[in-house]
C-alpha cells in the first residue's frame, strides 16, 4: 500500500471503466476520493463523493469548477473520456467539439481549478489519462487523436510551468482495456483481432492502470514529471 493517506483526491469519470479501478484503488490506500460521472443516481459505494457532471454542458461544468476550486483537491486524475469513430471527412463538427471538451478542454479547465490549492501547498499530482492514439494515429481516431495527443502536450508544458511547486504531472497511456468504451467501439470481433497483435496476448484490465496511477501520485514518486507512460501489454513497442 503506498502513502496517499489523508489526501484529496479527484478522479473524473470514476464511475466505470478505469476511473473507477483508479478511484477504488486510491481510497483504498487512504485517500477521500471525489469522482464524477453523467448520471444523477450511479450505483457506487458510499465511500466516494459523488458529483454529477456533464462535460459537455458549460453551465454544469462551472458549477463543478467553482466547487472544486474550493475543496483543497491535492490529487487529479483527469480521467473521464470519450471515443467516436469516423473517417476523417466525416467527422461531424458537434462530435469532434464533444470530444475536445470532454477530452481535453474540460480537464485543462480542472487543472486550472485546482492548482492554486497544489501551490500553495507545495505538493500537487495531476495525471491525465491519454491513450496510445495520443502517440500514434489510426484511420477513424482524427477527433480522439487530436484530444489526446493535446492533452498529453498540455502535460508536459503544466509539468515545467508547476514543478518548482512540487507538483508533478504526468500522462498515463494505456493501450486496450477491457471496459464499457472498448466493448462499445471495437466489439467482441475487434476485441479479439486487436489481441492478436498485443504482445502479451491479451487486452489490459482496468486495476492495471490503477496500480501505476497509485504509485505515481503516491510520496513515493519524487521525481518522474513531464512523462507520457504508456501501458499497453508491448503493443506499440512492436
Ligand atoms: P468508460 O466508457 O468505461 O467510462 C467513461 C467515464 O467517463 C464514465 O465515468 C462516464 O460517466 C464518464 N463520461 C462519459 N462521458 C462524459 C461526459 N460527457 N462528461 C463527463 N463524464 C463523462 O471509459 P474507459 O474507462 O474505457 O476510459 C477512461 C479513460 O481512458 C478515457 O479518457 C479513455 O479515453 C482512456 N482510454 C481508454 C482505453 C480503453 O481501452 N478503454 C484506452 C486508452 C485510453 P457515466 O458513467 O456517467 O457515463
Amino acid at each position: 500500500m503506498n502513502k496517499t493517506e489523508a489526501k484529496n483526491a479527484l478522479v473524473t469519470g470514476g464511475t466505470r471503466g478505469i476511473g473507477h479501478a483508479i478511484a477504488s484503488r486510491l481510497s483504498a490506500s487512504g485517500a477521500k476520493v471525489h469522482i464524477t460521472g453523467r448520471r444523477k443516481n450511479p450505483d457506487i459505494s458510499s465511500e466516494f463523493i459523488y458529483h454529477q457532471v456533464d462535460f459537455t454542458d458549460e453551465s454544469s461544468v462551472k458549477r463543478f469548477l467553482e466547487y472544486i476550486a474550493g475543496s483543497k483537491i491535492e490529487i487529479l486524475v483527469n480521467n473521464a473520456g470519450i471515443n467516436i469513430i469516423d473517417d476523417f471527412c466525416d467527422i461531424k463538427i458537434p462530435d469532434f467539439d464533444a470530444i475536445q471538451k470532454v477530452n481535453l478542454s474540460t480537464p485543462f479547465q480542472i487543472c486550472q481549478a485546482v492548482i492554486p490549492n497544489m501551490k500553495y501547498n507545495n505538493w500537487g499530482r495531476i495525471i491525465n489519462i491519454a491513450s496510445i492514439w495520443g502517440c500514434l494515429g489510426k484511420r477513424g481516431r482524427a477527433a480522439y487523436s487530436a484530444s489526446k495527443f493535446g492533452i498529453d502536450g498540455m502535460t508536459a508544458s503544466l509539468a515545467a510551468e508547476v514543478a518548482k511547486y512540487g507538483i508533478l504531472v504526468n500522462s498515463v497511456s494505456p493501450g486496450f482495456i477491457y471496459t464499457d468504451l472498448t466493448r462499445e467501439i471495437l466489439g467482441e470481433h475487434g476485441m479479439k483481432e486487436v489481441t492478436e497483435q498485443i504482445p502479451m496476448g491479451r487486452l489490459g484490465q482496468p486495476h492495471e492502470i490503477a496500480e501505476l496511477v497509485s504509485w505515481l501520485v503516491s510520496m513515493e514518486n519524487s521525481y518522474i514529471s513531464g512523462q507520457n507512460i504508456i501501458i499497453d501489454g508491448g503493443f506499440t513497442r512492436v
